[in-house]
């Protein structure tokens, strides 16, 4: 079957395309038919080494298609149930894939596998992040970076949804356009213009209850800028590079500020938790709180191009790889 193997740490010239045997399922395992598999801006960091993993490897963390075979034991599937999965293990970037069953989810049959590919881990995502990382409450104002983005787009419609005031932030026009129409009230071309300021300006002064911030180096100062008093920040990417080392003390100035670093796997680290997280996100695509967007599809054997396209701020929404 055909995969995508990063042969060494490094840009996106490091990716090939390799042939590799068909997986089976041991106990407790399914192999799943790939229908789509997600592009996710973690794959970047595990390529460029920033997040460490072993070489060669293929990447990828997050598919959906339909359940070919279950290993001993497994009870939770059968073949022919449509699963996906969104928390590895790595080696998504293929054609099948061998999951532990506890790591997936049944999609429910609304749901097509492109959607499910394009919003579990994101969407997973906004949902640790809006509801239990910093649980927002009708009438906050909350800031959102990279609002057009993957994870953006779906948070910011979330926590819209709720009753939040969101305010976003991109780096184009046209992404700003795309943010308006997805759930936030006033979207900041960060590139230009001063982000605290603005915040401050649209909040009289008060600042935001919390900042979602997944852009890292570039926005990390102006983030917690724009916090109120006893505010949240959330840092919870890189895209720009790691955020810098903070002292205490800058947090006590700010205003008594909270930091965390989450990740979802953290969040989806047992069974339940993964289960309730789904669950919610099929709930609110369900409702049609949550429009998914995907901006563009790439076949599995072009996926270097989607890297490229990724890191170079050039894609909105999710993006697909099909195999
Ligand atoms: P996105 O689709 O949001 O892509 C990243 C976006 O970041 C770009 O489109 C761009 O938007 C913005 N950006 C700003 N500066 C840069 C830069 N120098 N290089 C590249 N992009 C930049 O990706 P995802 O939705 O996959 O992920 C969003 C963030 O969330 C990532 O940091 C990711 O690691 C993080 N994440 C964290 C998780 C966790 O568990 N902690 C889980 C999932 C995602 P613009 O042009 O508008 O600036």
């Amino acid at each position: 079957m055909l995969a995508i193997q990063a042969e060494r740490a490094g840009g996106p010239e490091v990716l090939s395309v390799v042939d590799r045997p068909e997986p089976e399922p041991g106990p407790g395992q399914i192999l799943i038919r790939h229908e789509a598999i997600g592009l996710n801006f973690i794959d970047t960091y595990q390529r460029s080494g920033l997040y460490p993993i072993p070489f060669p490897s293929i990447l990828g963390l997050e598919g959906a298609g339909l359940v070919e075979a279950v290993g001993e034991g497994v009870t939770r599937f059968r073949p022919g149930d449509r699963a996906g999965y969104a928390s590895g293990p790595l080696g998504a970037y293929s054609e099948a894939h061998v999951v532990p069953a506890s790591r997936a989810v049944r999609l429910p049959d609304g749901l097509d596998s492109r959607t499910a590919a394009a919003v579990m881990l994101k969407g997973m995502t906004a949902e640790f992040l809006v509801r239990r990382c910093f649980p927002v409450a009708s009438g906050d104002a909350v800031l959102i970076h990279a609002a057009a983005g993957g994870v953006g787009l779906i948070l910011a419609q979330w926590a819209r949804s709720i009753g939040a005031r969101v305010i976003g932030t991109a780096g184009s026009e046209a992404k700003a356009e795309m943010a308006l129409a997805h759930g936030c009230e006033t979207v900041i071309l960060y590139d230009r213009e001063d982000v605290a300021a603005r915040v401050k300006a649209l909040t009289d002064g008060a600042g935001v209850r919390v900042v979602y911030d997944g852009v890292g180096a570039a926005t990390f100062e102006g983030s917690l800028a724009s916090l109120g008093r006893r505010g949240m920040m959330v840092s919870y990417g890189n895209a720009s590079g790691p955020a810098p080392a903070v002292e205490p003390l800058r947090l006590s100035r700010g205003g008594s500020l909270f930091l965390t670093r989450p990740t979802l796997f953290d969040y989806v680290a047992t069974t339940e938790d993964l289960d309730d997280s789904a669950a919610a996100l099929f709930g609110v695509i369900g409702s049609g709180a949550v429009k998914v967007s995907i901006g563009a599809e790439y076949p599995l054997a072009q996926t270097r191009a989607a890297h490229e396209a990724i890191e170079a701020r050039g894609t909105t929404g999710s993006t697909l790889l099909i195999p």
